[in-house]
């Protein structure tokens, strides 16, 4: 890992721990939808190594298990999902999935099946097998071991800097080709990056317009009474959680870390990811 990232994973750990005191009594109600990257080896902040998810699951099938997507888009439980759709989801986390009788959701990239997100590529030259993307018969394998798959557009653009035609094509297409491949249209959508700056209200309107039930962004949080069926909240579990701070998440003692996605907290994120050159 470069120092740039090292540096903002030590920021992470730091503002979690110092959190978690204050945070249990911000505790919210509502469902929490856990959002993870690839479960594998690569060295980045985005990845949780499979001892380490062997571990989070372990501890979620003792206390309650989880729901579905469709029951977390209703406002309770806990749901598990995977972005981008990496191999190693399908190696290394479906496997302790199905031994702990749990369903997921995997958003895919049509565009991009069997290859390597063009943000993987730029930060691992060359691209390692560990960012490598799933193929469209992997991701059958997914849905025949009981799990779900979502959309997560074409080629993975930030949409709120696509014009409206493209992002259409973005979405619309993602869902056709799902459809084409797997059998089926896709219930959910997720927001390529997900913070608030990276979708919009054509975003939003052309997800609902296509046909999806509901859709998630990367925005922290609780899906609560006032919850947004269009952007639902998610949490991040990270290279950066220990145990500790993995149930503090679950458990709503880092719920105050909702106020990184308020306006500030995003403008603050964008100006140290400038500082330490980092994504
Ligand atoms: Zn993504």
């Amino acid at each position: 890992m470069a120092r740039g990232s090292q540096t903002k994973a030590a920021i992470k750990r730091l503002v979690k721990r110092l959190a978690m005191a204050p945070g249990r009594f911000w505790p919210c109600r509502g469902s929490r939808i856990l959002t993870y990257h690839s479960v594998g080896t690569r060295s980045h902040e985005m990845n949780v190594t499979p001892g380490m998810f062997e571990r989070q699951m372990a501890w979620l099938a003792g206390h309650g298990g989880v729901v579905n997507l469709c029951g977390a888009a209703e406002g309770t439980g806990i749901a598990i999902t995977f972005d981008d759709g990496y191999r190693d989801n399908l190696v290394n986390a479906a496997p302790v999935l199905r031994d702990c009788g749990f369903t997921a959701t995997c958003f895919i990239v049509p565009g991009r099946m069997g290859g390597v997100l063009d943000h993987d590529r730029q930060e691992s030259r060359p691209a390692s097998d560990a960012c490598v993307l799933m193929t469209w018969k992997e991701a059958a394998s997914w849905r025949e071991m009981g799990f779900e798959i979502g959309a997560h557009t074409m080629g993975h653009r930030r949409l709120s800097q696509c014009p409206a035609q493209e992002q259409y094509a973005e979405i619309t297409d993602c869902a056709r080709a799902i459809q084409q491949h797997l059998g089926v249209f896709p219930e959910a959508f997720a927001y390529p990056f997900g913070s608030s700056g990276d979708y919009d209200r054509t975003s939003v309107r052309l997800v609902q317009e296509a046909g999806f039930a509901y859709a998630v962004s990367n925005r922290y949080g609780v899906n609560g009474a006032a919850r947004d069926r269009w952007a639902l909240r998610r949490i991040w579990i990270d290279a950066t959680d220990d145990m500790s701070m993995f149930r503090a998440k679950v458990e709503g003692r880092l719920d105050v870390l909702s106020v990184l996605d308020s306006d500030w907290g995003v403008r603050g994120r964008r100006v140290l990811n400038r500082l330490l050159k980092t994504s």
